[in-house]
């Protein structure tokens, strides 16, 4: 949340004295209104927070220190700006921080309170938070009665006068205003949709009147000149709004408020979000994908899903956060742009909110989850201070070798950050589940119990996850439940086993499934081996994070200031009997290793300097320089050999040797599973054909028809091609070069897929680009068919000549990259 530039000073004067009266309608306790209109694009769906609850565990901590924070909390105090605004009386002391009474953002944590209330509320069935929620909605009920009266437009609702909005309108200095009327307006929504308040609706509905009334007025133009000021998820909540009660005026209104310049670019899959606000942005893009499911229409959906992956792909650290100095960079600067201001809160808990959205549109994207866990984890549960029982958080978490957490307080912060943490620790069981009809999604592992509502089924899941690797499900009740496991990227050598018995499909980076009728007491034992990784920073292959499974670690450095980022042997790493804790040889000496959300009341770095690694994740590379056998060995030392298949043999190379290829059935068969999970991907080889046949394949990977992707050096239509799809040959996503590649002439071609955006490199230069390449490696699954030389089609004829050089990566190697392993040979 960035402050202004100009003073704050200039602005405070409130109109004084007003008139008194007005009567209030009374809080009329009703039930949670249920949404008049069906999401549009959606198959699947969140369970109530109140059917879902924490179990003793990290989770169930952070939610304890956030809910007693809000019972400590003074709504008289959260108040008084409001009743001030409105010539009302206030004996409360003024509040410090962002809610000082001179702050422009005034009012904004009176929103996030209602929402964590609500949340609390739904969640615990604590009567406290909701007679805590139900009086400030009342009290603000009082405040916007007096609108007239206080000489400001019907249904106005704030803590600052409406001249803020003169002034956002005028494009004249003010910091945010609409920014927290979203926030009071969503705190609103929350309190009618989780703790039944009727009133909360019916100030929200005066409200969003009110906002339709001062856009109404301004022209297309004025209104989008607006949106250059943050405000936040106007076009959420509005849309929200509308979908509860089907009033199209709130859809009208929501649209106001539809970005273009932010928009545009995305709908294209254009990254042009470097130099822009973090979260200012992202709030608008969960109006996007909120629109889409409001109106069906493809455009809102595109703009959300380029979106994620631009931010998720290029411009996130390792612990799932992103923005420096609260803006985004250029794309894949990471290693550049450590600070002690990067990775806000606020914008992890948006991209969190987009993400399950996303995940809702879209099921078959388990890498969605992942991030979810990657971020939560790794950023927002590591943010909260496990030493204050109010929950007190971080609002940015620094990155930079030697930073350190600082935390909020009770009544002197108030930061945005405070703010969205009181929600996120407030609605931590949101996500650990989702269904869609007799399909449930487990997908975080957390200790929790889920009622599932209407079917008389509880399914228990005791977990220590991640000091332990393992996680039990255990079934009450009976019936139908087609069970799907989310099995991470992360995990190798999974194991689910259903009452002791091991079950097949379980891969990581797919959902494993037991679609059965289950009966009481069976029980489901999940086994996540974490290993021991490094992942590499996009601008600089030389910094790594290591982490444990999902888990990030972060080197401890007590109160020792670092002026650069040490360097890590990571030989030297070796775990301790403390779980997730491991000691390592540093250029800074014996240092410590802790999981970074545990890291609190220290300095530390999340990133080392890692000499001589490769860079990470290199998945396989065969140098096919054997002169013997049928095996060809991984020079990653990741183990994926490969086997010689069908008469393939060994003969001079580009380098060294190189696997001939006889084109009647010899082919190289590598592991199951190469790319399973991969969102990005880089295939690099060397390839001498020596018949110009079509549809030969350089190399294919699939599950036969359905799901493959493949590079054949001449396409019927006479050229290169690289073809990946989830749904046969009629779904096929496809780059297409220029020209087939010629016979008996070594040729360097490479693949690389990041984002939307796939590549097709031969001798080391771009050739041709798809910036609509939706589907990714992870949508394959695990595939078992990974063939060099050999089609998945049975007709196609076999790749007659040799191939040498063969690299596999789980990320898009850069032009740069590509043309160096064209120049140096190898
Ligand atoms: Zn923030």
């Amino acid at each position: 949340m960035p402050q202004p530039a100009l003073s704050r000073r200039s602005l405070l004067q409130t109109g004084a004295a007003v008139a008194v009266g007005t009567a209030v309608a009374g809080t009329l306790p009703a039930a949670p209104a249920a949404a008049a209109r069906t999401d549009i694009g959606v198959s699947a769906y969140a369970f109530p927070l109140t059917a879902v609850t924490l179990l003793a565990g990290p989770f169930q901590a952070n939610a304890g220190r956030t809910q007693s924070y809000l019972n400590f909390i003074d709504a008289d105090r959260l108040l008084h700006t409001f009743r001030l605004n409105y010539g009302l009386s206030s004996s409360a002391t003024a509040c410090g921080g962002w809610e000082s009474p001179t702050t422009e953002l005034r009012g904004h944590s009176t929103g996030h309170v209602l929402t964590a209330l609500a949340q609390a509320y739904a969640n615990t069935g604590q009567a406290a938070f909701k007679t805590k929620g139900d009086y400030l909605v009342a009290q603000l009920a009082i405040c916007q009665n007096r609108a007239s009266t206080a000489g400001y437009n019907t249904g106005y609702l704030s803590a600052y006068p409406e001249s803020f909005i003169d002034r956002v309108e005028a494009r004249q200095q003010v910091w945010a205003p609409y920014y927290t009327l979203h926030k009071i307006m969503a705190g609103l929504l929350d309190m009618h949709l989780l703790a039944g308040n009727a009133q909360a609706l019916d100030v929200l509905t005066r409200m969003a009147a009110w906002v339709k009334f001062r856009n109404d007025r301004l022209s297309q133009t004025q209104r989008q000149n607006m949106l250059d000021t943050e405000f936040g998820g106007m076009n959420e909540v509005l849309t929200n709004l509308y979908q509860l009660t089907e009033n199209p005026d709130h859809l009208t209104t929501a649209r106001y408020f539809d970005h273009a310049e932010i928009f545009d670019p995305l709908a294209a899959n254009t990254d042009a979000l470097n130099n822009y606000h973090a979260n200012t942005q992202i709030p608008k893009i969960l109006g996007a994908i909120r629109e889409y499911h409001a109106t069906g229409t493809t455009r809102y959906r595109d703009i959300a899903v380029n979106f994620w992956d631009i931010v998720v792909n290029r411009h996130s650290y390792a612990i799932g956060g992103n923005s420096n100095g609260e803006y985004f960079k250029a794309p894949n600067r990471i290693a550049s742009e450590l600070s002690d201001s990067t990775c806000e809160c606020c914008n992890t808990y948006n991209m969190l909110k987009l993400t399950r959205q996303l995940f809702f549109t879209n099921p078959s994207r388990l890498d969605y989850l992942d991030y979810y866990e990657r971020a939560l984890w790794n950023h927002l549960i590591g943010a909260q201070n496990p030493s204050s029982s109010h929950g007190f958080h971080c609002y940015y978490v620094p990155l930079r070798a030697g930073g350190t957490k600082t935390y909020s307080n009770d009544y002197s912060n108030f930061t945005c950050c405070h703010g969205t943490g009181m929600e996120t620790h407030t609605k931590l069981v949101d996500s650990i589940y989702f269904h869609n009809g007799d399909i449930l999604y487990v997908n975080l592992f957390a200790a929790s119990r889920l009622v599932w509502p209407g079917r008389g089924i509880t399914v228990q899941q005791d977990t220590t996850f991640p000091e332990s690797s393992t996680s039990r499900l255990t079934v009450t009740g009976s019936g139908a439940i087609d069970l799907r496991i989310r099995i991470p990227g992360w995990a190798t050598g999974a194991e689910v086993r259903l009452n002791g018995t091991v079950q097949s499909g379980v891969t990581s980076g797919s959902f494993a499934r037991i679609n059965r009728t289950w009966a009481s007491g069976d029980v489901v034992e999940i086994s996540l081996p974490m290993a021991l990784t490094r992942e590499a920073t996009p601008d600089n292959s030389t910094v790594q994070a290591v982490k444990h499974g999902p888990i990030v670690l972060a080197g401890a450095y007590g109160s020792t200031n670092l002026s650069a980022l040490p360097t890590l042997n990571p030989a030297t790493i070796t775990p301790t009997s403390t779980p997730m804790q491991y000691t390592a040889t540093a250029s800074t000496g014996t240092v410590t290793l802790l999981p970074f959300y545990k890291m609190h009341g220290q300095r530390y770095t999340v990133y080392w300097t890692v000499t001589g690694a490769p860079p990470a994740p290199f998945v396989a590379h065969y140098r096919f320089d054997e002169t013997a056998g049928t095996s060809a060995a991984d020079a990653t030392g990741n183990g994926k050999t490969g086997t010689l298949t069908g008469g393939a043999g060994w003969t001079s190379g580009r380098t060294g040797n190189a696997v001939n290829l006889n084109g009647t059935s010899a082919h190289v068969s590598l592991p199951a599973g190469l790319l399973a999970g991969a969102t990005a991907f880089t295939v690099a080889t060397w390839v001498r054909r020596t018949a110009a046949t079509a549809w030969a394949r350089v190399f294919d990977f699939g599950t036969g028809t359905g799901a493959y992707l493949f590079l054949t050096p001449q396409s019927s239509a006479g050229t290169i091609r690289f073809a990946i799809t989830s749904g046969g040959a009629g779904s096929e996503q496809q780059i297409n070069g220029p020209a087939a590649i010629p016979v008996n002439t070594w040729t360097h071609v490479a693949v690389t897929q990041t984002g939307n955006t796939g590549v097709l490199y031969v001798n080391g230069v771009e050739v041709a680009r798809n910036t609509a390449m939706t589907t990714r490696p992870s949508a394959l699954g695990s595939t078992t068919n990974n063939w060099v030389g050999r089609s998945q089609y049975s007709g196609d004829p076999y790749l007659t000549g040799a191939v040498d050089g063969f690299r596999v990566y789980a990320r898009a190697l850069s032009a740069a990259e590509i043309a160096d392993l064209n120049s140096t040979g190898l």
